[in-house]
């Protein structure tokens, strides 16, 4: 049990990532606060994680919403060990060139980067010293994919951010980590996993692009969030650690460009 007696926050733990990282710290002996903005997913997401874990409403956007919840979770569990600022949306339609809306791309920045920069801001009153505070990053951070202006800034901003973080955190030993996926097997794709045949030919696409040539599992990014969060991580500070197949670090071995 390598998180026994302490204590974790998951933004956006009710689905995909989140939620499979709830399962598995709940499973490694820690108490876990998971928020949201679905009551419904939340409601379900608590029954199936038992009574180490407490769902609580609050969206990322909402800066005393998430403080209170932070709130309410530390006065049941007590202060965090871990902070997993993991909430975040694709981005309906994305913004590509010359057809992006406002609304649309300050949406992706509110949740993805801002609302990352404020859940940490509200949970650190509640911080242990030495915790360990993972976000969530993205391969699209660096990968120039057509249509995902806003969301690689969101996410290669929050790579920036986890350095500063990091400087700023480390006089209280707090370790700021980003743990970067590939694409993963979870609700965030939407239509294009919504039917059997969808989802074949999604995880054919992406294989292809992939050097180890698969679609990442929601369990592929929990397991190294664990790492991250655990004791086994207590020397790395301000990093990235990339979870995508090697679609980043090595993507002339993808299959697509094999003879
Ligand atoms: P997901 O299954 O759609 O989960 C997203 C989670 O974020 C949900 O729990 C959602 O809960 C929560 N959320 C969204 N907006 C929120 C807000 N304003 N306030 C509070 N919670 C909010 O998708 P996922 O793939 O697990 O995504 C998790 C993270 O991984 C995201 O940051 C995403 O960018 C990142 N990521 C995913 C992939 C991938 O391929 N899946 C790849 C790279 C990075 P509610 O709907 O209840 O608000």
């Amino acid at each position: 049990m390598r998180l026994q007696g302490k204590t974790a926050l998951i933004t956006g733990g009710n689905s995909g990532i989140g939620f499979a990282t709830a399962k598995l710290f709940v499973a490694e002996g820690a108490k876990v606060v998971i928020t949201g903005r679905n009551k419904e997913t939340l409601a379900t997401a608590a029954r199936e994680l038992g009574p180490n874990a407490l769902a609580l409403v609050a969206d990322v956007t909402d800066i005393a919403a998430t403080e209170a919840a932070i709130r309410q979770g530390a006065e049941k569990f007590g202060k965090y060990d871990i902070v997993f600022a993991n909430a975040g949306i694709a981005g309906a339609g994305g913004t590509p060139l010359g057809a992006a809306k406002l609304e649309v791309f300050e949406k992706v920045i509110s949740i993805n980067l801002t609302g990352v920069f404020f859940t940490v801001q509200s949970a650190l009153p509640y911080l242990n010293d030495n915790a360990s505070i993972i976000l969530n990053g993205s391969v699209i951070s660096v990968l120039g994919i057509p249509g995902y202006s806003a969301y690689g800034a969101a996410k290669a901003g929050v790579r920036a951010m986890a350095r500063i973080m990091a400087s700023e955190l480390s006089p209280r030993g707090i370790r700021v980590n980003v743990v970067a996926p590939g694409a993963i097997r979870t609700p965030i794709w939407g239509a294009a996993i919504a039917t059997p045949e969808a989802e074949k030919a999604f995880e054919k696409r992406i294989g292809l692009m992939t050097p180890l040539g698969r679609l990442g599992e929601p369990d592929h990014i929990s397991k190294t969030v664990l790492f991250l969060a655990s004791d086994d991580a207590a020397h790395i500070q301000g990093q990235e650690i990339f979870v995508d197949g090697g679609a980043v670090a090595s993507p002339s071995g993808a299959p697509i460009y094999r003879g």
